[in-house]
């Protein structure tokens, strides 16, 4: 039985079983299409940072030479005005369930987050001053919101969310009234990767009059969303997690077709404008999505994310969430069989369907057990306050890397 093997055979028995796993993937062959990393024996944080597509490295020689040289100034009324848009439509199609028109790359998910919900407020109806938030959302979706408290006199209404399951449809349904203007809430936990409720949460802030924003950092790529189907009125996303953007690639902005002529965001620059180039006196917002955009488009760090959205597209997103639940499944059974013995826990869901892509173990020593792991070329990350995330970037991740980096773990825990 499972738990009364030793250590080492159970690692034996998973070792086994990550291979057989490999061999059925039918997902496996994407692999090969990333850049190897010598001294890495695993690599556990994709969720934080993707890997460099092989594509990558000639897609960016070719947009340096076909694009940037060859073109010059061109480019921008050839192609680079209308990518940030086309790129998002693209995010949108392959990731989202979203359809096109609604969904444009821009600044940081920060920057993104701050210019929506000051847009929700201003669209909001007299009387409604709150905004529902939970307190264990990523910092900068906490600090934004803070700030623009600050700066217009809005009330935060704050959920203490449950560190484990995340934020339930009750808990919105407790706060949310005549006077919300917006909930934001994140669809996947940074910390457990609990999956919220978007129908359900969604519902029931639009039952309450208020409009409904989802930060989908820890999704795009990952876990499919249906924002149309489920009417949400705002999202935003990151690009440098799983979509491999590369570092501080720009994220994406996602506002319902019904809403975008009616809001408008605080950062009034010419490239959000109607007519950049009329170089009016006035600031007439673009009628489409593109008003979100505010200064120049970062066009040369959007290059990386449509290979990765090239990839997404040919395994279907579907796939590669199946393949996705299959790999936290395997940490699953590693914690089950292993190291749920040597003093971790587990801080993420047991249910699948509300687990997203990563597995957070929970350790008394989790920051040493993290610095020493990496030593070791075994590379997930610590999270306060004492967790091991284990990220699981479906396209990239092999089951026997997840099981060679976790034996690693249990080994330096054995000590
Ligand atoms: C990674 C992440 C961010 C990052 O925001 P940046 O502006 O790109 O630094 C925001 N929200 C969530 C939930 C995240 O996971």
């Amino acid at each position: 039985m499972t738990n009364l093997d030793s250590p080492t055979a159970a690692i034996a028995r998973l070792t086994d079983s990550a291979s057989a796993l490999d061999a059925a993937d039918p997902l496996a062959a994407y692999r090969a299409e990333f850049l190897d990393t010598p001294g890495v024996v695993a690599y556990l944080d994709g969720n934080s940072l993707g890997r460099p597509l092989r594509a990558t490295r000639c897609s960016l020689d070719r947009f340096v030479e076909d694009e940037w040289s060859a073109r010059l100034i061109r480019g921008w009324d050839e192609r680079w005005m209308s990518q940030p848009c086309a790129v998002g439509d693209r995010i949108a199609s392959v990731l989202l369930g979203a359809a096109p028109g609604q969904t444009v790359v821009g600044d940081s998910t920060s920057v993104l987050i701050y210019k929506l919900v000051r847009a929700a407020i201003a669209a909001a109806p007299a009387g409604r001053d709150e905004i529902v938030v939970d307190t264990d959302n990523f910092p900068t979706d906490r600090f934004i919101v803070q700030g623009i408290a600050d700066e217009l006199g809005v009330t935060l209404r704050w959920i203490e969310t449950d560190l484990l399951h995340g934020p339930q449809p009750r808990d919105v349904a407790a706060v949310a009234g005549p006077r919300t203007a917006l909930v934001l809430l994140s669809h996947v936990s940074y910390r457990s990767a609990a999956i919220a409720d978007m129908g359900a949460i969604t519902a029931i802030a639009h039952e309450a009059g208020a409009l409904m924003m989802w930060d989908l950092c820890h999704s795009a790529g990952a876990v499919p969303t249906e924002l149309d189907a489920h009417g949400v009125d705002f999202a935003v996303g990151c690009t440098y997690k799983f979509l491999n953007g590369g570092p501080g690639a720009p994220a994406f902005a996602y506002v319902r077709a019904g809403l975008i002529g009616d809001i408008e965001q605080p950062v009034h620059g010419w490239m959000g404008a109607a007519d950049p180039f009329e170089m009016g006196f006035a600031y007439t917002p673009a009628a489409g999505i593109g008003r979100m955009l505010s200064g120049t488009p970062a066009i040369l760090a959007m290059q990386p994310m449509q290979d990765m959205l090239a990839l997404l597209e040919r395994a279907g997103i579907q796939a590669v969430r199946d393949k996705s639940i299959a790999l936290t499944g395997f940490v699953l059974d590693f914690y089950d069989a292993v190291l749920e013995h040597l003093g971790f826990r587990l801080d993420s869901p047991r249910d699948a369907t509300l687990r997203g892509a990563h597995v957070t173990l929970g350790h008394d020593q989790a920051r040493e057990l993290t610095a020493a792991l990496w030593k070791q070329g075994v590379i997930p990350d610590f999270r306060t306050p004492n967790g091991i995330r284990v990220g699981l970037s479906p396209l990239s991740t092999s089951f026997a890397e997840v099981c060679a980096g976790l034996a690693r773990l249990a080994g330096l825990a054995e000590r």
